[in-house]
């Protein structure tokens, strides 16, 4: 697996903690540590997925990122490829730019961050598309021959601007019959420290939703994903059968990864490593040849506890295979008392392979997660 982050946007949005920064001067000098940074950590190992993430992919040029493919292309394995992602936003995706795209002949999953389809609620989170870009992103997509696109939408978004999920729902209605929408994402929104949207709300300009309105979004989610044949499999993600996002059910399950540019994070099956989040320094050092990165290895508790955390946010559940892989029998039996309990409030439904997160435990799996950490 390889990720590769492009820390740049066309401007920040209210809410947003990501490692990225608005109006980028030194994109090309970035592209190039990137391309360096793939030359230096190539490996035989097949790659099997290859997502661009962000900040914004979109806003990079064609030349920059076929510059960059044609790297990958030149130092790995790309045999096994199954999947490439590209994150997008909408004011990105007109038709001569996905035309350029096409021609790559590299992405094959678009994955747009519409988050809503009404203006008020895109204005109150300062994204920089409208509602009909959005609508027009999609189209053009499907015009430009991709056929798997994957949106991401925002549930919970404050009063006195939200208009509830329902309304973007139903603008996705209108654009299921191209039949390129295979994947939806749809997040609760949170607020994060030090970020405008958490300044908002303390001056009161924002109220967040109440509990009860959130819960009636997300029936109205799992309503429309069952009307329309998208299955859960995360409790975030839904799909088309067949169409999960590769990529992250990987990172779900352990897989190691390489993750190329600043503030990128990798894992070896061992230990985890990330780049610092520096873009100066990130092309600075990858001009002498030493990005600056840190590592920690991770303890068996560690890996445990973040096993635990992803897998039973997944449909799948916990892999008692690879549960035992990772702690002493001692450990082993601790938690299986531990998880009695979830069993016993049907909150988690126990096989001969999986302990698997029932309907209303998925809902709770943060909290169930956390006390069963060791
Ligand atoms: S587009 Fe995404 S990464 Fe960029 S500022 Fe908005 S939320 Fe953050």
């Amino acid at each position: 697996m390889l990720y590769i982050h492009i820390p740049y946007c066309h401007h920040k949005c209210t809410y947003c903690a990501f490692f990225s920064v608005a109006r980028g001067r030194n994109v090309d000098e970035y592209i190039d540590a990137v391309c360096k940074e793939l030359n230096e950590r190539s490996t035989n190992n097949p790659v099997r997925t290859v997502y661009f993430g962000g900040g914004t992919p979109t806003v990079l040029s064609v030349n920059q990122l076929d510059r960059t493919v044609g790297v990958i292309r030149d130092n790995f394995d790309l045999s096994q490829l199954e999947e490439v992602t590209i994150e997008a936003n909408p004011e990105n995706l007109v038709p001569e730019y996905l035309e350029g795209l096409a021609k790559m002949s590299f992405f094959n999953r678009i994955s747009i961050g519409i988050q809503s389809f009404s203006d008020g609620e895109l204005k109150m989170l300062n994204r920089a598309h409208t509602s009909t870009q959005a609508f027009n992103a999609v189209r053009n997509i499907a015009d430009a021959g991709f056929d798997n696109v994957s949106i991401d939408l925002m549930m919970g978004l404050p009063h006195p601007y939200s208009v509830g999920i329902q309304h973007s729902l139903n603008r996705l209605d209108e654009l299921l019959p191209l039949g390129v929408i295979k994947h939806l994402s749809c997040y609760e929104l949170t607020v994060e420290p030090g970020t405008m949207l958490e300044r908002q709300l303390k001056m009161s300009r924002l109220q967040m939703c109440e509990d009860e309105e959130l819960s009636f979004q997300y029936d109205c989610l799992m309503n429309w994903c069952v009307k329309n044949g998208f299955e859960q499999y995360e409790v975030s993600n839904f799909c088309k059968p067949g169409f999960h996002s590769r990529h992250n059910s990987r990172y779900w399950n352990r897989t190691p990864y390489i993750g190329i540019g600043a503030a990128a994070h990798s894992f070896d099956g061992c230990c985890r490593r990330w780049n610092k989040a520096d873009i100066e320094g990130y092309i600075r050092g990858a001009d002498n040849g030493s990005i600056p990165y840190e590592k920690e290895l991770l303890t068996p508790a560690d890996a445990f506890n973040e096993y635990i955390m992803t897998a039973l946010r997944t449909v799948r559940g916990i892999d008692k295979t690879m549960l035992a892989s990772l702690v002493s029998a001692s450990c082993l039996s601790d938690f299986q008392l531990k998880i009695k309990k979830f069993i016993s409030m049907r909150l988690v439904a126990e096989s001969d392979t999986h302990y698997a997160p029932t309907p209303k435990g998925l809902l709770q799996a943060d909290g169930i997660a956390a006390s069963l950490f060791l």
